[in-house]
């Protein structure tokens, strides 16, 4: 039986939504830029073992990078065309990583398996393994291996699968238009979950706002299909796994834990519906849906785009405004500023916002001191104290704030930093804190 606890998790913020511009487009293709660019690392772990010389012709959907390890996933051709090199390519992250530069052939359309279809007979080790060599990962943006998450630890079991539709971000509706326009790939999605993670039932967690996308599943849903859909409260960060989990089965995953420790698996809805898609017809990822949107872009609307396309490119086929200012990969509360636009879109790219000078409001210079308010402490969905941990931030007591203060627990989500009046970069300071820490730790071993 189904417990729905309560709508809405304690404390979270409510920022300006800015949905309805692309909520309302149907998913278009995107075309092929002249050159991708595809990193053999993609996700968290291990990068792929690239498997293609340099000048070798590619088929679309060719395995380019077989998984390297269990924390590793495939890496496919988004086209046809030709190997012009291998080597460092520009990434999100600031660094440069190692990439395969694929030229594409002008018309490219043709598409091959990249290995056996995987039915919804196979065991769930084979269903596993299909879903590494599909190069399957979360599509909501964390690019974790989709078949690491779903294999529970030994003496671990699932219950419950749940199926992250919320999609809380600010100007991101990608999540939005797979579940109006891609149920039924959802639907088989789901089926192969079940079937690996031994799970009994499947929640779809959907925000208010997205009222037609639940109507749309709630008239298909299959009536073998042992899954609900259930509507939470519109609030940032709802989409965040632990959030949903607390509001959806009032089970509460304590510090440092995962979500199957409380006997859930949590999937993002896009990657279910991918899984769903891939799986029967045996093929990798070779493109996703991103949203591309904010004031600074002209053509807006949700695109299914080949992996590895450029920014650079991507913003001259959408077209942008003469007073661009400012460009995220992501949403503008967990996304990231770009200012090299040779980086391309990866399978983790869950949209592109760009604004205008006048839309932007850039952070003011000046950094005020704390003025003690605690609207940081009431923003905070996980319970930390935002105030104490930037004061030890900038004093770079960094092992106080992981030991002490739960630092660990913070999952970047920007609230705290959204409600500051002092404008304190909180957000900032945790991401170097934690890089800091990573370092010693790396230094150490
Ligand atoms: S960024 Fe971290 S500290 Fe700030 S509100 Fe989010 S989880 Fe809390
Ligand atoms: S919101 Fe800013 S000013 Fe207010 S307590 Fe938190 S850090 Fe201090």
């Amino acid at each position: 039986m189904l417990g729905l606890a309560k709508k809405t998790f304690r404390n979270g913020i409510h920022p300006p939504e800015h949905k309805d511009d692309t909520s309302q487009l149907a998913i278009r293709h995107f075309p092929f830029a002249p050159l991708l660019l595809i990193p053999l690392q993609q996700h968290i772990g291990k990068a792929a073992s690239c498997v293609v010389r340099e000048n070798q012709e590619i088929s679309r959907g060719q395995l380019l990078g077989k998984p390297n390890g269990f924390m590793s996933t495939a890496i496919h051709s988004p086209a046809e065309g030709i190997v012009k090199r291998i080597g460092l390519m520009p990434s999100m992250q600031g660094k440069m990583v190692e990439g395969i530069y694929l030229q594409t052939f002008s018309g490219s359309t043709q598409e091959i398996g990249c290995g056996e279809p995987c039915g919804l007979d196979a065991s769930p080790e084979e269903i596993l393994n299909a879903i590494q060599q599909a190069g399957i990962v979360g599509l909501g943006g964390a690019a974790f291996p989709t078949h690491a998450k779903l294999k529970a630890p030994a003496g671990k079991t699932i219950d419950t699968l749940l199926i992250n539709g919320a999609e809380c971000e600010p100007y991101l509706t990608t999540d939005h238009r797979v579940m109006l326009e891609q149920y039924q790939d959802i639907f088989v999605g789901i089926r192969y979950l079940l079937k690996v993670t031994g799970a009994q039932q499947a929640i779809i967690g959907i925000e208010e706002n997205k009222q037609n996308a639940a109507d749309i599943l709630r008239q298909h849903l299959p009536r073998d299909l042992p899954a609900k859909i259930a509507m939470v409260g519109t609030k940032y960060p709802q989409g965040a796994e632990k959030m949903l989990i607390n509001v959806l089965l009032g089970r509460i995953v304590p510090c440092g834990a995962h979500s199957v420790d409380v006997h859930v698996a949590g999937v993002n809805v896009a990657t279910c519906a991918e899984i769903g898609r891939l799986l029967p017809l045996g093929q990798g990822i070779q493109e996703r849906v991103i949203t591309i949107g904010g004031s600074g872009i002209i053509k807006k609307g949700n695109y299914r785009i080949p992996i590895g396309t450029p920014l650079r490119f991507l913003l001259e086929t959408v077209g942008v405004a003469d007073d661009i200012s400012t460009v995220f990969l992501g949403g503008p509360m967990m996304g990231q500023a770009i200012g090299n636009l040779d980086i391309p879109i990866t399978k983790g790219t869950s949209g592109v916002i760009a604004f205008t000078q006048q839309q932007y409001r850039k952070r003011p210079e000046k950094i005020y001191p704390c003025i003690h308010c605690g609207r940081c402490l009431d923003a905070c969905p996980m319970m930390l104290i935002p105030s104490q941990l930037g004061l030890l931030a900038r004093n770079e007591q960094f092992t106080t704030m992981a030991e002490h203060f739960h630092l660990n627990e913070c999952f970047e989500c920007g609230a705290c930093s959204f409600v500051c009046p002092s404008h304190i970069p909180l957000v900032q300071l945790f991401r170097i804190a934690k890089n800091s820490i990573k370092k010693q730790a790396k230094e150490r071993h």
